[in-house]
């Protein structure tokens, strides 16, 4: 059993869980995943490393609740337990000095995004962050990207908080600027990394993006999590997460990403009266 060291509510159904697994700690590098599993019965699901702590063995994770899983998963308290926590999986992120950096998280893809641009810096990158959320209260980690960044962008759709607008809208104010950019790595929902894609495409800047395909195994033996990169087949979870975005095919990780909605949809309806929800 894996303890809960620590909840904390981030937002609207969004929660950050402190677990401690010393066997992830020990070997984890940004950009990696774990899968993990509530119970006896329960799905399998992959969630990117938000932050570590190799000392005192945790790791943290940031969900949004959305479906059965997540909902089981943040109704365990503080100093629970989780069943089991695989990890750490994939390809760690390819880090090193690049220059100028540019880093676009995009709601709880603002998670995950942090061990990354924390070890840019690290390694002299210049390091500009972009993040982005739905309104002023979906907004978590401001200050923690702010102090491993060198510049902080913020963006909420309705302008409620920082500016108006999509991650987009500020990476394309920042690109007309004309500053060299040597790399641009996105997190967040697919929509949006396409879209960063598609932009820095123009300019020819190198893009990697961390992909949330559907995932069982997470060690390259299901196919699950089979994407389409260049014309090629590759596993998300042991070529990946990270590609180079301007070789996804997005529209097909969209299209694969809602395969199994109907299901998702009855299991948690099922769940609801089930536990009286
Ligand atoms: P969201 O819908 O609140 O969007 C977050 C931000 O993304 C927005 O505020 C906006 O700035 C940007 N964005 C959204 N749509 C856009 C578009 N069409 N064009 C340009 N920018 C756009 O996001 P959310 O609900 O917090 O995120 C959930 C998604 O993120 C899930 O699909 C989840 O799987 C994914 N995610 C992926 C990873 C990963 O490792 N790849 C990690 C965490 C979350």
């Amino acid at each position: 059993m894996f303890k809960i060291t620590k909840k904390q509510k981030l937002g609207p159904e969004m929660v950050l869980m402190e677990i401690n697994a010393p066997q992830v700690t020990k070997h984890v590098q940004p950009g990696q995943f774990i899968i993990l599993r509530v119970n006896e019965k329960g799905e399998r699901i992959p969630l990117t490393v938000a932050d570590f702590d190799s000392e005192k063995r945790r790791v943290t994770i940031v969900f949004q609740k959305v479906g059965k899983t997540t909902y089981l998963l943040g109704s365990i308290p503080e100093g629970g337990s989780i069943l089991d926590v695989t990890g750490p999986l994939g390809t760690p992120s390819e880090i090193s000095k690049f220059g100028t950096v540019v880093c676009v998280g995009g709601g709880v893809g603002v998670a995950p995004i942090y061990p990354i641009v924390k070890k840019l810096k690290s390694e002299g990158n210049e390091v500009i962050s972009i993040i982005g959320y739905r309104s002023k209260n979906y907004v978590f980690w401001e200050e923690k990207i702010k102090n491993v960044s060198d510049k902080l962008l913020i963006a909420t759709n309705d302008g409620t908080y920082g500016e108006k607008g999509f991650v987009t809208d500020i990476l394309i104010k920042l690109l007309e600027s004309n500053i060299k950019i040597d790399r641009v790595i996105t997190i967040g929902p697919a929509i949006m990394m396409k879209a960063v894609s598609d932009i820095t495409k123009l300019k020819k800047i190198k893009t990697i993006a961390s992909l949330n395909a559907l995932m069982v195994c997470g060690m390259g033996m299901c196919g699950t999590c089979r994407l389409t990169i260049g014309g090629e087949t590759k596993l998300s979870c042991s070529d990946g997460p990270e590609f180079d975005a301007h070789l996804v095919d997005f529209n097909e990780l969209m299209e694969r990403l809602n395969v199994y909605k109907e299901e998702e949809k009855y299991a948690f309806e099922k769940w609801k009266t089930e536990a009286k929800i």
